[in-house]
């Protein structure tokens, strides 16, 4: 059985940026060829056990020549795989998708195509740079036309011989042949007062944007270092992200924070820092995992309603137990007779995404106060199951027994250190590369200092700042030697990444 080629456009580099059905493919695919320019979260989409063939291409160091690529291609859809060939931005603006296609063409292999969003348009758009603007007041010249140009031809550096008539010219891979192309714009009449930009890995935290005008735009671009992957943007549409800048400008915006969480868990504290425009770096510290042996857990899920009180401390408790109740055949309304409480907004939150409002919830997310809630209703006598890690601390069964609850605790995972990321973390805290280092929990805190080094902390203390969720987690940094230099008011994610971008800056 045949198989299929499908060339897929990734987007220019905001992992968002491509499209559901490139993801739909992308996430299919039995073989996934992938360029350069592709980011490391798109590739995270692919399957666990899908063959990724990395086929390079910087200006002239190919990691794999086109005539090989087209004929992986080929060979794996006809050994009947699913072949997904994802290329930067768009499969046929300037990304030989139209070659591959005829290649598969060729040979009898089926193929399809799921355009992209090309860097053209959206690394402009992402500098404050729309391609076409209607004249008005504001803007009174207008750019009815714009026209996508390859700054770079098979032989040479040099720019196509005769440029096209256009309000707004882009020029991708020209960043060598800037000064060329500046000339023939000049030679053919554009004023030196043209404005220009270019715009380097757009739509990216690494966007960096250098704008001037044909007369300045060499020196400005030497100056500021400016190097490939870039593309250039020529017209006057480019004086308007004075007014539109949008992205390179936001509360976080070259700002970098590690974000210490378990990589199970650290999706929302990331996108809301992304989201402030930070440039955010996963240093999971411990990873979620099941138990070998659930015989006690799965006993005291058997015996569900006898219980008056079931407390959940974690999301990860409540993802687990349901995955528990799934494995014996129940569902939510093992609950039924039970009183629910869950310790913070997030926990609560999973409850109800499986049917259960927590009948308790404190304003603090800590232990005492979940306890000392229940105890206030009144726990003489009372069932409590809690439902938690294996090694979770100790101190609400203690206070509750203390009340005259008759405690079980349902261990439902355990924590286990993941050092995956810890050598790029130490090295840029050498290197002064972060700014902020952000603590979720307790755990995280003993974990990172742990994974990363009591001696290479405290040698790069100076350089970074330490954001922590709360006042447990504050009180375990201090005793680990990190004072924080914030504590959110809020034991939430959302809390913590706005109290960092409420920060100056210091530099
Ligand atoms: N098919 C791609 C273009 C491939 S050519 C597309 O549609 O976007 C590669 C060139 O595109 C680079 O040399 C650079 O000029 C430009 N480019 C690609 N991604 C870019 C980005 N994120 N920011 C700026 N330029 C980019």
């Amino acid at each position: 059985m045949n198989g299929i080629v499908y060339l897929v456009g990734a987007g220019p580099g905001d992992p968002k940026l491509i499209t559901v059905g490139g993801r739909e493919v992308l996430r299919r695919a039995d073989v996934v060829v992938y360029d350069r320019l592709i980011g490391s979260a798109l590739l995270n989409e692919c399957r666990a056990d899908a063959e990724k063939i990395f086929v390079g291409k910087e200006a002239a160091r190919h990691a794999m020549q086109q005539d090989d690529i087209n004929r992986v291609l080929v060979e794996r859809a006809q050994g009947g795989k699913i072949v997904c060939r994802l290329k930067g931005g768009d499969p046929f603006v300037f990304g030989r998708g139209g070659e591959e296609a005829l290649f598969c063409r060729v040979n009898g292999v089926a193929f399809e195509i799921i355009p992209g969003v090309t860097s053209s348009i959206a690394a402009p758009a992402y500098a404050g740079i729309p391609v076409t603007q209607r004249a008005d007041d504001n803007f009174p010249q207008g750019a009815t036309s714009f026209a996508v140009v390859t700054g770079h031809t098979k032989d040479d550096d040099a720019p196509p011989p005769s440029l096209p008539v256009a309000d707004t010219i882009v020029f991708l891979m020209g960043v060598r042949a800037l000064p060329k192309i500046v000339a023939q714009l000049l030679a053919r009449g554009d004023k030196s007062s043209t404005r220009i930009a270019l715009v380097r890995w757009g739509t990216t935290a690494q966007q960096q944007v250098v704008t001037g005008t044909l007369d300045t735009i060499e020196t400005e671009v030497a100056r500021s270092g400016l190097k490939p992957p870039a593309l250039i943007v020529v017209g006057e549409v480019v004086a308007l992200r004075e007014q539109l800048q949008w992205f390179d400008n936001r509360p976080l915006w070259g700002v970098t924070v590690v974000v210490t969480r378990a990589r199970e868990q650290a999706s929302s504290l990331v996108e809301e820092l992304e989201t402030l425009g930070a440039d955010v770096v996963q240093c999971p510290t411990i990873r979620v995992q099941d138990l070998d042996d659930y015989s006690v857990t799965d006993e005291l899920i058997e015996k569900l309603s006898s219980f008056d009180w079931v407390v959940f401390t974690s999301t990860n408790g409540v993802e687990k137990l349901w995955k528990r109740l799934s494995f014996l055949g129940k569902d939510s309304r093992a609950l039924s007779n039970a009183k629910v409480a869950a310790i913070g907004p997030a926990t609560s939150e999973a409850l109800q995404r499986r049917g259960i409002v927590a009948d308790f919830v404190p304003q603090s997310s800590i232990s005492e106060d979940v306890a000392r809630g229940l105890i206030e209703v009144g726990v003489q006598d009372k069932k409590v199951l809690i439902a938690r890690a294996q090694e979770g601390r100790e101190v609400l069964e203690k206070l509750l027994s203390e009340n005259g609850a008759n405690v079980k605790t349902a261990p439902l995972y355990r924590t286990v250190s993941d050092h995956a990321n810890a050598d790029l973390v130490r090295e840029m805290l050498r290197q002064g590369e972060v700014d902020w280092v952000s603590f979720t929990s307790s755990s995280t805190v003993k974990n990172f200092v742990e994974a990363i080094g009591a001696d290479v902390i405290s040698s790069t203390r100076n350089s970074f700042r330490v954001a922590v969720i709360g006042p447990i987690t504050e009180q375990t940094a201090r005793d680990e030697g990190l004072i924080p230099d914030v504590v959110s008011p809020n034991a939430d994610v959302k809390s913590l990444a706005q109290t960092i971008a409420d920060q100056p800056r210091t530099q």
